[in-house]
């Protein structure tokens, strides 16, 4: 089970109240979408998009043994047509519009799409695997060396950026990279051993997760139209993973808080405790940011 990241911090920011609209941009295995639905009984709706079919599936069956089924909406899509799809809906006033980047539980560890350095699998990492759209596996056997260098340095952050692309480009020319075991093989004898800290897949498998799915590109157009479909006094909450991400958010939220159309409420971004930290590793790296529509 996936578990929710920030969920009671985002909670108070967004402060859902009985009636009130959502849309849940990353809706997953509904974790937040959830908590909200209870906070916003009897009569709140939610909207959860997720770009993941099978996620959208799962969370269909699940929401199913639950009284909330006229409530909750999921959706399956991108949120950076956050603006078509609440049109669908026909959704306004909207209260709240969250964002918690990054990966569910499920998708790393049993989706089989290749995200996750420690299993496995063929190198797709499509979090939308319905349509026929670039993978990791076509990036790594077809991009010229130098554009690989090159996400991996600006998405990945990472310093072998030039030895890894490298690698990769000799190693495809004996047979195509088609596996995440493969990869893994290619960074390990790529960059010097004995590195303190992350695993040394971590930051490629970012970097062309990011580039498989055009990830910055979206945060910034869905967090731009969430701030226009807002209505007075609605909050966005945007719960970032990497300093990429964060970055954009708080950009974003400054330029609207300069052209008068947002007061910012988390002055730093919010981060997790150390103990929800111990009871969830992956929440770590979380930083939560919340502005208000004026
Ligand atoms: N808050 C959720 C977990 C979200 S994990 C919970 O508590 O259960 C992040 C989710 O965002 C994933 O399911 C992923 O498929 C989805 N996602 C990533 N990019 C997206 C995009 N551009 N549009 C919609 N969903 C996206």
């Amino acid at each position: 089970m996936h578990i929710p990241v920030l969920l009671n911090e985002a909670l108070q920011y967004l402060d859902p109240k009985p009636g009130d609209n959502f849309i849940d941009c990353t809706v997953g295995e509904g974790g937040h979408a959830l908590a909200i639905l209870k906070m916003t009984a009897p009569d709140g709706r939610v909207i959860g998009i997720d770009r993941d079919a099978d996620m959208v599936l799962r969370l269909k069956e699940s929401a199913k043994a639950l009284a909330v089924n006229d409530r909750f909406l999921v959706h399956h899509g991108n949120f950076s047509e956050i603006g078509d799809i609440s049109n669908q809906y026909d959704f306004s006033p909207l209260h709240g519009i969250l964002f918690d980047f990054g990966m569910s539980s499920w998708q790393l560890e049993e989706s089989r799409a290749g995200f996750s350095f420690r299993n496995i699998e063929p190198l797709d990492m499509r979090f939308d695997r319905t349509r026929d759209t670039e993978t990791a596996a076509s990036i790594i056997n077809s991009w010229p060396e130098e554009s690989i260098a090159r996400i991996i340095y600006e998405f990945g952050e990472e310093r072998y950026s030039r030895r890894i692309a490298k690698e990769i480009v000799v190693s495809r020319k004996k047979h195509r990279i088609l596996t995440t075991d493969e990869l893994v093989g290619i960074i390990l004898r790529a960059v010097p051993r004995k590195q303190k800290g992350i695993h040394v897949a971590t930051r490629t498998f970012q970097a062309l997760r990011i580039a498989v799915n055009s990830e910055l590109e979206n945060v910034e157009k869905g967090i731009t139209d969430a701030i226009n479909l807002l209505s007075t006094g609605g909050r966005v909450a945007a719960i970032s993973f990497h300093s990429l991400e964060d970055r954009r958010v708080k950009q974003i939220f400054r330029e609207g808080s300069s052209s008068g159309l947002l007061k910012i409420l988390t002055k730093k971004p919010v981060t997790p405790s150390d103990e929800e930290i111990r009871g969830n590793p992956r929440a770590r790296s979380a930083k939560l940011r919340v502005a208000e529509k004026i």
